[in-house]
């Protein structure tokens, strides 16, 4: 977070990068990234249709007419990655929605998502969550091959396919400016967990694609790309990348075989709730975090319910 300056809602970082609470769940929890070139802008990722105020506020801030927006880059089809999309391309007269081919259809026609989030959430806690999501019309679409790029002002920004969070990820690279946009395929690092500047991160594994194998080599094909900072959904940039890169993918195969060993149990879905619980706790202790257990559930409990989801999804799967 070297030189990051924070002001309401908004971080600024190096190369144009703006990160922008999305207000989703607890501050610091999910962003969305606003990236500015020549006057030209671009979201990464929308958080949810309520996260609008938030991101139009960091528009004004920096005197960008949304009509100066070209694009909404969507890395999933995940709801506090994409759902907020719909309701912003109506207040971005200019912008293309780029979202991977296996996700386009569910921005055209929602009904899915938002069903699979009710399963999830219950109905109640789905409202409070996400709002109402808003279909986009098709011909605003662009649905991004492997390796496809667009342009923002002077810069090419690279969108490359990264399954294993999910079949429908893309990454955003932007090898002038050394840096990648990875939504969820490099994991999370709040910065809540940050020790004297120190980054901490914990796979997602949220179901129903989370594949161990195509996760790492998603990660390996990011490092391959030389980056200097990853500005990750949860949350921001960080810097420590071989390190984090290599912890990730530690962290993805002992998730994997959390689940490997409890697989058969008759309680699984709570032993793989408290091993995950506890495995975190093992590596937050090791990073010198000095949070104690009710801090620690307050950070980890969403995702610790969501990752033994994911995994439970893949154990029946495979
Ligand atoms: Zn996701």
């Amino acid at each position: 977070m070297t030189g990051a300056l924070t002001t309401g809602k908004t971080t600024g970082f190096r190369a144009g990068v703006t990160a922008i609470d999305a207000d989703y769940v607890r501050p610091g929890l999910a962003a969305s990234h606003l990236v500015v070139d020549s006057g030209r802008a671009a979201f990464v990722d929308t958080g949810t249709t309520l996260s609008l105020p938030n991101l139009l506020g960091a528009l004004a801030e920096q005197d960008i007419d949304p009509a100066d927006v070209d694009w909404v880059l969507t890395t999933h089809v995940h709801l506090d990655h994409a759902g907020g999309a719909g309701a912003l391309m109506r207040a971005l007269p200019n912008a293309r929605c780029a979202v991977h081919p296996r996700g386009a259809r569910h921005l055209v026609e929602p009904s899915k998502l938002i069903a699979g989030a009710m399963a999830v959430y219950g109905e109640e806690r789905y409202r409070t969550l996400y709002g109402d999501i808003v279909p986009i019309d098709e011909d605003r679409l662009f649905v991004p091959v492997d390796g496809a790029t667009v342009t923002l002002g002077t810069r090419v920004l690279e969108l490359i396919h990264t399954p294993g969070h999910a079949l429908h990820h893309y990454c955003i690279v932007d090898r002038d400016h050394e840096l990648i946009f990875s939504g969820d395929t490099f994991g999370i690092s709040y910065r809540d967990f940050d020790v004297d500047g120190r980054e901490f991160i914990l796979p997602t594994t949220t179901p129903v694609h989370f594949d161990p194998d195509a996760l790492c080599r998603s990660v390996d094909r990011l490092m391959s790309c030389h980056p200097r900072s990853i500005f990750l959904t949860h949350y921001a940039e960080v810097r420590d990348l071989p390190r984090l890169a290599r912890q990730m993918k530690e962290r993805v195969q002992a998730f994997a075989d959390l689940g490997r060993r409890h697989s058969g149990d008759p309680d699984r879905a709570n032993r793989l709730r408290q091993g995950m619980f506890t495995q975190l706790g093992g590596w937050l202790d090791e990073h010198g975090f000095p949070g104690d257990d009710t801090r620690r559930h307050y950070l980890l409990d969403d995702d610790v319910e969501l990752n033994c989801q994911g995994i439970e999804v893949w154990l029946d799967r495979k």
